[in-house]
């Protein structure tokens, strides 16, 4: 604990309310430490914050003048595990010093009102009022102080949030939905194919939410995919950062390999032959990385590729779990998740994907399992993956 803990901090603060509150144990306590860790991580750009932990709520309290509090909120509403959060103001322990708070606070939120409510909690049991009491005090007196705001107690405008904690009290207006979810890190790390479709952000964010770290891999097929494409994926990498963190982005190149497909292997098969060489690669990645997953934007039925059967002949190849967090969802509900998150319109930009290359024009939805290794039998997957892999790049995507 550091002195400045102590200090009544001066102005406004962000409170964060922690999610998943069914934790218990030794996950709780490592929730609370990722958390923290990735709050003051994210929150190094924005100027020096005093972060700390008490009773389940994150205190972000600027130290001097040069925070820039706007950016430090947008970042601490994309910080996974935080369930709710509030801008508040704390002051002294007493009637007068909330109500003095509230008026200075809440000046402008009263302007606009036509009416109000007070509602207190009390986290601190030794504090000489209940929560009722403090919210008839201060309702009183803001009411006397605001005489054209009524008070309703059931459907008001404004409510005004008094919190009594261990050491101060706390004026605040409602409190938002957080990015919710678990804090980066603790879901472990996996390797997430990344295109340059709308599907695969959403499904890399939706790992990310379950505190899935993620490195991304990127397959490329020059002169059939463009510097463009490339650059669009790097793009949607670099959005999904504020959620995410920093992301390695392995790109691998996969001319070689549709070039051997289609020269050797029947075009039915195409497209469930190339999955098979992206998940091998992947899967490579995965490994060298520490990786125990891999992540896919694969939704069942979408496209042939995407039946069960065709779903089996990918995995086939792999012994790493396959996650695939879109494989219930209808493209609406992905199309709606893709604009929240701020990726679709980068997504719908219209570059090529090494997938769209050499597409069958009969692929096949019910694919044999043995009719495809048979035909996989045509190349030297070893040696074709091995080269891929050799021309393998790294970019560090930065937050
Ligand atoms: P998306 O919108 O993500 O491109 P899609 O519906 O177009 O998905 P496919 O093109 O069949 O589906 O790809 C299925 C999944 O395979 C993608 O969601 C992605 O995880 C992976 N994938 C496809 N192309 C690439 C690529 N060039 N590099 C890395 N992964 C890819
Ligand atoms: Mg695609």
């Amino acid at each position: 604990m550091s002195n400045c803990e102590h200090a009544l901090p001066q102005g406004e603060i962000i409170l964060l309310k922690l999610g998943e509150v069914v934790l218990k144990g030794l996950n709780r306590r490592s929730f609370e430490d990722k958390l923290l860790s990735n709050v003051r991580r994210r929150l190094k750009n924005c100027g020096s914050f005093q972060v700390y932990l008490r009773q389940s709520t994150i205190y972000v309290e600027p130290q001097g003048t040069s925070c820039d509090m706007e950016a430090a909120w947008t970042a601490c509403r994309q910080i996974f595990g935080v369930a709710a959060l509030a801008r508040a103001v704390p002051c002294e322990k007493s009637v007068e010093a909330i109500v003095a708070t509230a008026k200075v606070y809440l000046k402008d939120a009263f302007a606009a009102a036509r009416s109000f409510k007070v509602e207190s909690r009390r986290a601190d049991k030794t504090f000489r009022m209940n929560s009722i009491q403090i919210s008839q005090a201060v309702g009183g007196e803001l009411a006397e102080a605001f005489p054209a705001v009524a008070v309703d107690v059931h459907h008001p405008d404004l409510t005004v949030f008094v919190e009594i904690r261990e050491k101060y009290a706390y004026v605040h207006t409602a409190s938002v939905p957080g990015a919710g979810g678990l804090p980066i890190g603790m879901g472990g790390r996996a390797v997430s194919l990344l295109s340059g479709g709308i599907d695969s952000p959403v499904s890399s964010w939706m790992m990310a939410r379950r505190g899935v770290e993620l490195e991304m891999v990127h397959f490329v097929s020059p002169p059939y995919t463009s510097q463009q494409a490339q650059d669009k994926v790097l793009e949607l990498a670099r959005l999904l950062t504020p959620w995410c963190g920093r992301l390695l982005v392995h790109i691998v190149p996969f001319t070689e390999i549709q070039e051997e497909i289609r020269r050797k292997c029947p075009e039915e098969y195409f497209t469930l032959i190339m999955r098979r060489s992206m998940m091998r690669i992947a899967e490579a990645v995965a490994r060298k990385a520490g990786a125990k997953a891999l992540i896919t934007g694969e939704s069942l039925g979408q496209v042939a590729s995407q039946t069960m059967m065709a779903l089996g002949v990918t995995e086939d190849v792999v012994s790493l779990p396959v996650l695939r967090p879109l494989i219930g969802m209808d493209k609406v509900e992905i199309i709606r998740l893709a604009r929240e998150i701020g990726t679709f319109d980068t997504s719908i930009l219209p570059y090529e994907d090494c997938c769209t290359v050499f597409t069958p024009r009969h692929p096949a939805t019910r694919p044999d399992l043995e009719a495809v290794r048979a035909a996989e039998a045509a190349l030297d997957v070893d040696a074709l993956v091995a080269r891929a892999l050799e021309g393998e790049q790294w970019i560090r995507v930065k937050y």
